[in-house]
């Protein structure tokens, strides 16, 4: 198990495609962006590839982006496994309404609490120290709540009573509590989310987040998220951004 409080992204599923064999084309790449090429050329059944520009899947995808024929993006979908975010973020993460979430339930799983120190307390000993006081006030104030609620329930079944005390005193939580959610989307909906929280003006955790979304979608889509550009600003925050965006 990896530190619940350090930010990891995995793949954990990707489209699988297989072209019709009386369909004469074939492409330079497989899976969702195969897909997404295939879906953009039945439009127009123009599997020769008459243009050189667009031969290539990469070259193809490109056009489909500058042009804004975006659609055909959402017949891919990747699947990431996101550990090691607060419970803010994802909040954030949630308002995008074309990608689908399961998220760890803090009612029914039994664990100890771990809290993400934001960007700019991370690293500072003064505001980290304070930080973490906070964080262990909090914490004790929910310990204690968990134990006073479970004596007040002492007659009800023994789970019922640990559920209902952890969904109440839960409350008393930081929105810095880590978190873990598995986040499906088409390729479409994870270009929205990166062209909109990727740049400088997102809030610090999920702009991180979005980066590393977009590093992993690249490992196993690249053409599909070829003309995003990751620049690192002068402060060492990371950013990523297109020219291409239509949207976002
Ligand atoms: C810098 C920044 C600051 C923010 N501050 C706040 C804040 O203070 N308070 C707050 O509540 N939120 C805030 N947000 C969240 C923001 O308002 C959006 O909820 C979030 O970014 C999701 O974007 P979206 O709705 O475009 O995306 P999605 O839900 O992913 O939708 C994608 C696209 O689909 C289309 N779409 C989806 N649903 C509809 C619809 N019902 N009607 C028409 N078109 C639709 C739109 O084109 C939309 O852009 C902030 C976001 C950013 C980036």
């Amino acid at each position: 198990m990896s530190d619940q409080t350090t930010l990891r992204v995995d793949v954990i599923a990707t489209t699988r495609f297989s072209a019709p064999a009386d369909v004469p084309w074939s492409t330079d790449a497989d899976g969702g962006q195969a897909l997404a090429e295939f879906a953009g050329r039945a439009c127009y059944r123009s599997w020769d590839k008459p243009k050189a520009a667009t031969a290539t899947n990469a070259g193809y995808l490109r056009h489909v982006i500058e042009v804004g024929h975006l659609s055909v993006l959402e017949h891919a979908q990747v699947t990431l496994y996101i550990r090691g975010v607060s419970r803010s973020v994802t909040h954030e993460l949630i308002r995008h309404r074309h990608l689908s979430y399961s998220q760890l339930s803090q009612r029914h799983v039994i664990d100890d609490p771990a809290f993400v120190v934001p960007q700019p307390v991370n690293g500072d000993d003064e505001l980290g120290g304070l930080f973490e006081r906070a964080a262990a006030t909090a914490r004790a104030a929910y310990d204690e709540l968990i134990e006073g609620i479970g004596q007040r329930l002492a007659g009800s079944e023994g789970a019922t009573r640990s559920k209902r005390a952890r969904q109440a005193a839960q409350a008393l939580l930081p929105a810095a509590r880590a978190t873990e959610i598995v986040v499906t989307g088409n390729l479409r909906a994870w270009r929205q989310l990166i062209a909109t929280h990727g740049s400088d003006h997102a809030d610090d955790e999920l702009r991180e987040l979005a980066v590393a979304c977009l590093q992993r979608l690249r490992e196993v889509e690249p053409n599909a998220f070829a003309d995003f550009l990751l620049t690192d600003l002068p402060d060492g925050r990371r950013i990523a951004s297109s020219a291409l965006v239509t949207e976002g």
